[in-house]
C-alpha cells in the first residue's frame, strides 16, 4: 500500500465510493484498464476493458460510485486505495449547479424575461491555496456538467499552469465533449490572452486588464448564445490567496459576475470572503474539504509541469505531433512587450519627478540575445494598440538567433505563413529538454 510499483500487472478491487490514487513520475508509462464495474477520473468515465495510458507527471484518482475492478500495468511512484474522499460533497454541489442550469434554461426560453438574472446560469469560481485541488474540482464540475449535455464555459485564470492554453495565459473555452480520462481538457475555439509571466505579481495591472477583457468577451458571447449563458462558468484561479493575490480574487469574482464561490481547504480565506461578500446576497459561498489525495508539488515540480505543458503544445499530449522549424529576417516580425518594465530608480530622475511607469503600455522590443528560448505569442491584433484586446493565434519558441545574418529561428506547431507578424514577448521561457 502506498508504495511505488513497477511490477507486472496488478489488480485493485474498489468498494463503492472509494478511489485508487496513482502518482506517475517522469518514468512513465503507466497503463490503466477498467476490468469490471464503472469508474471515473476527475469526472470523466473510464471506458470498459480498454488500456489507457497515464502521461508522465500526472497524479490521478480513479473513483468509483458503485464499485470497480481496476488493473494497472507499468511504473508509478505511489499507488493506494482510499475510501475517505470528499466526492459526495462535490457531487452535491454539482447537483445544485445542475438545478440552476435547468431553471436558467427554462426561463431563457420565455419571451420577455423581466429579470435578467433569472436566466443566468451558475458562475462558479473555485478558490483556495496552492495544492488544494482547485483544478481537479474544476475538471470534476465541468465533466459532470458536460455528461449531462450542458456546455459550460471553463475560465482558467491560473497563469502558473494553464490548462486551456499554455502557462502565462488566461483563457476561456466552452467544454462541449466529455474529456478523455487522462488527456487534456478538450476546448472549442478558446479565447486566449497572453500575460507573458507565470506569476501575477510580475504585472498585476496587466493581469487585471486581461481579466476584464476576457470577462467582457464572455459577456458578449453569453448574450448571443443562451445555451452558454444557462450552462454558466467554472472559473479556476491561482493559489495566491493573500495580499495582492486576495485582491485579484475579489476582482475576478466581480469581473466575471460569479454567483457561486467554492472555497477549498482554507478556513481563513472562507471567513474573509464571507465577510466581504455579505453585502452581495446573490453570491453563495461554500466551504469544501480538500481531498486527502491532493498531491503537494514543490516549486520544482510546478516548473516541470509548466515545461511539460509547453512541450505538449509543440509535441502533442501523446508525443504525436512534430513542430515546424523556420527562420525569418529580423525585419519581417514586430515584437512587443506590455509594460514599461523595471521603472527608473528615483535617483535617475530629475528632482521632484515621480518615477513614471505604465504597466499596460505597449513597448517595441528589439531583438536581443535575451530573447533566446523565449515563448512569443502571435497576436491577432492588426495594430500594436489592439494587442491587449486581441485573441492569441498561437505561440512561437525562439530556438536560435543569428545576429550576423540577422535571422531568428522559431519552432511553431503549424506549418506555413504566420497568421500575423505581430508578436508579444514576456518573461516566459522554455527549453527543449529531452525529458520534458
Ligand atoms: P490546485 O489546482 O489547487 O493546485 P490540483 O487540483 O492541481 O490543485 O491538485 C494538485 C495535484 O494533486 C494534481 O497533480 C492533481 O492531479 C492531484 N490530485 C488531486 N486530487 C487527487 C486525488 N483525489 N487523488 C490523487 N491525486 C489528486
Ligand atoms: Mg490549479
Amino acid at each position: 500500500d502506498g508504495a511505488a510499483a513497477s511490477a507486472s500487472t496488478r489488480q485493485f478491487l474498489l468498494e463503492k465510493e472509494s478511489e485508487l490514487r496513482v502518482e506517475v513520475g517522469s518514468e512513465a508509462p503507466l497503463r490503466v484498464r477498467l476490468a469490471a464495474g464503472s469508474a471515473e477520473v476527475f469526472g470523466a468515465e473510464l471506458p470498459p476493458e480498454k488500456w489507457m495510458t497515464v502521461p508522465p507527471l500526472q497524479n490521478v484518482a480513479i473513483f468509483t460510485w458503485r464499485g470497480a475492478t481496476i488493473v494497472l500495468d507499468g511504473t508509478s511512484e505511489v499507488e493506494y486505495v482510499a475510501d475517505e474522499t470528499p466526492m459526495v460533497s462535490y457531487v452535491n454541489v454539482h447537483a445544485i449547479l445542475d438545478a440552476r442550469r435547468v431553471s436558467a434554461n427554462s426561463n431563457s426560453s420565455q419571451f420577455w424575461p423581466t429579470n435578467y438574472f433569472i436566466f443566468q446560469g451558475p458562475r462558479t469560481i473555485v478558490v483556495g491555496p496552492a495544492d488544494s485541488g482547485k483544478t481537479s474540482l474544476c475538471r470534476l464540475l465541468l465533466n459532470w456538467a458536460c455528461r449531462r449535455s450542458w456546455k459550460p464555459t471553463f475560465v482558467d485564470l491560473d497563469i502558473g499552469q494553464g490548462s486551456i492554453s499554455i502557462p502565462g495565459c488566461i483563457a476561456a473555452s466552452s467544454v462541449e465533449t466529455p474529456m478523455d480520462s487522462f488527456g487534456g481538457i478538450p476546448t472549442e475555439m478558446p479565447v486566449v490572452y497572453f500575460y507573458g509571466h507565470t506569476s501575477a505579481s510580475a504585472n498585476a495591472e496587466l493581469y487585471k486588464v486581461l481579466m476584464k477583457e476576457l470577462a467582457q468577451t464572455l459577456e458578449r458571447r453569453f448574450s448571443c448564445f443562451s445555451e452558454y449563458e444557462a450552462a454558466g462558468m467554472v472559473i479556476n484561479t491561482m493559489g495566491w490567496v493573500d495580499g495582492l493575490g486576495y485582491e485579484l480574487l475579489l476582482q475576478a469574482i466581480n469581473l466575471f459576475n460569479a454567483n457561486v464561490v467554492l472555497v477549498l481547504g482554507q478556513e481563513k480565506l472562507f471567513s474573509m470572503l464571507r465577510d466581504v461578500l455579505k453585502s452581495k446576497p446573490h453570491i453563495d459561498i461554500v466551504k469544501l474539504h480538500k481531498s486527502g489525495g491532493v498531491v503537494h508539488r514543490d516549486q520544482n515540480v510546478h516548473q516541470n509541469c509548466r515545461s511539460y505543458r509547453i512541450r505538449e503544445y509543440y509535441h502533442g499530449i501523446k508525443n504525436n505531433l512534430s513542430p515546424y522549424s523556420f527562420s525569418m529576417n529580423f525585419g519581417e516580425i514586430n515584437v512587443y512587450r506590455i509594460g514599461d518594465g523595471p521603472q527608473a530608480p528615483p535617483s535617475a530622475l530629475p528632482i521632484g519627478a515621480e518615477p513614471a511607469s505604465d504597466p499596460t503600455r505597449v513597448v517595441v522590443v528589439n531583438i536581443m540575445p535575451d530573447l533566446i528560448h523565449a515563448i512569443l505569442a502571435i497576436s491577432f491584433a492588426k495594430e500594436p494598440d489592439q494587442i491587449m484586446s486581441s485573441n492569441i493565434a498561437g505561440f512561437l519558441f525562439v530556438s536560435e538567433i543569428d545576429f550576423d545574418s540577422k535571422r531568428i529561428t522559431f519552432l511553431s506547431p503549424c506549418p506555413g505563413e504566420l497568421p500575423s507578424k505581430l508578436l508579444i514577448s514576456g518573461s516566459l521561457k522554455w527549453s527543449e529538454n529531452p525529458k520534458f
